[in-house]
């Protein structure tokens, strides 16, 4: 599978922000190589491939350290104030919709309705997780009939066949691509511009054709899209108009 995986933007919606010398090192099974990521709370953490030898981590931090502590003291400086759980309301870039959050209160299980267009309406035992775990599903739910129409007519602008389109809401990747033409997209683009989520959708699709990020890959993105480089830096940048509440636990 090849990932649009925005390597420096991981979103480890960590309250509590590292020192910038803290730096965690995670395995993971799926890491082909070595990485740093700084989070937008600026925490810094390598993620290893399983059984790399602790003296290559200690040559790959050494080597790469002073980078991630100037992007860590620059995402401190900027990182969002706290916000209000419940939100109040939830407004998306992508399609101009803004969505009033009314706390109905009640007993049971937490659930949510949308009584009227721009309202939604939670009712039951409002506990933090729940909350989120009801507005997540929401989220989820709201983004396909935004994101497939759009979908649709960038394939067809480019005669770009894909076999079907799944959302979910990742903390570290925007979009990717399968090798049997699955485009999956994540539900925070609604919270993007419209034509940075047109960028990553050509960039995905184009990835039907080139199943990796090569000159070709990057040439034809370019053909699409000339003003690539600008919009896959306001993507990378993009995390930080994404609510806290969507990626903490
Ligand atoms: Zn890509």
């Amino acid at each position: 599978m090849v990932t649009h995986d925005l390597v420096q933007t991981d979103l480890w919606a960590s309250s509590a922000a590292a020192s910038a010398t803290d730096i965690q090192i995670r395995s993971s099974r799926r890491a082909r190589r070595l990485g740093m990521r700084v989070s937008r709370t600026g925490r810094i953490e390598v993620v290893a491939p399983v059984r790399t030898p602790r003296v290559l981590i200690d040559a790959f931090i050494s080597q790469h350290r002073d980078w991630a502590i100037e992007r860590s003291t620059q995402a401190l400086a900027v990182a969002p104030p706290p916000e209000a759980f419940p939100p109040v309301a939830i407004a998306f870039h992508l399609d101009g919709s803004r969505w009033r959050v009314h706390l109905a209160g009640g007993s049971g299980e937490a659930a949510l309705r949308e009584p009227t267009p721009g309202v939604l309406q939670l009712s039951g035992t409002l506990d933090a997780t729940a909350t989120r775990a009801v507005l997540r599903r929401w989220l989820l739910r709201r983004a396909r009939p935004v994101f497939e129409p759009l979908l649709q007519a960038t394939a067809a602008e480019w005669s770009i066949d894909y076999r079907s389109m799944t959302v979910r809401c990742q903390r570290s990747r925007w979009g990717s691509c399968s090798s049997r033409g699955v485009i999956n997209l994540n539900a925070s683009l609604l919270f993007q511009r419209a034509a940075v989520v047109r960028y990553l959708m050509i960039h995905e699709l184009t990835h039907i054709e080139h199943m990796n990020h090569s000159a070709r890959f990057w040439r034809a993105v370019e053909a699409r899209c000339p003003d690539w480089r600008k919009l896959d830096r306001e993507l990378l940048q993009g995390w930080r108009s994404v609510p806290q509440w969507i990626y903490s636990k």
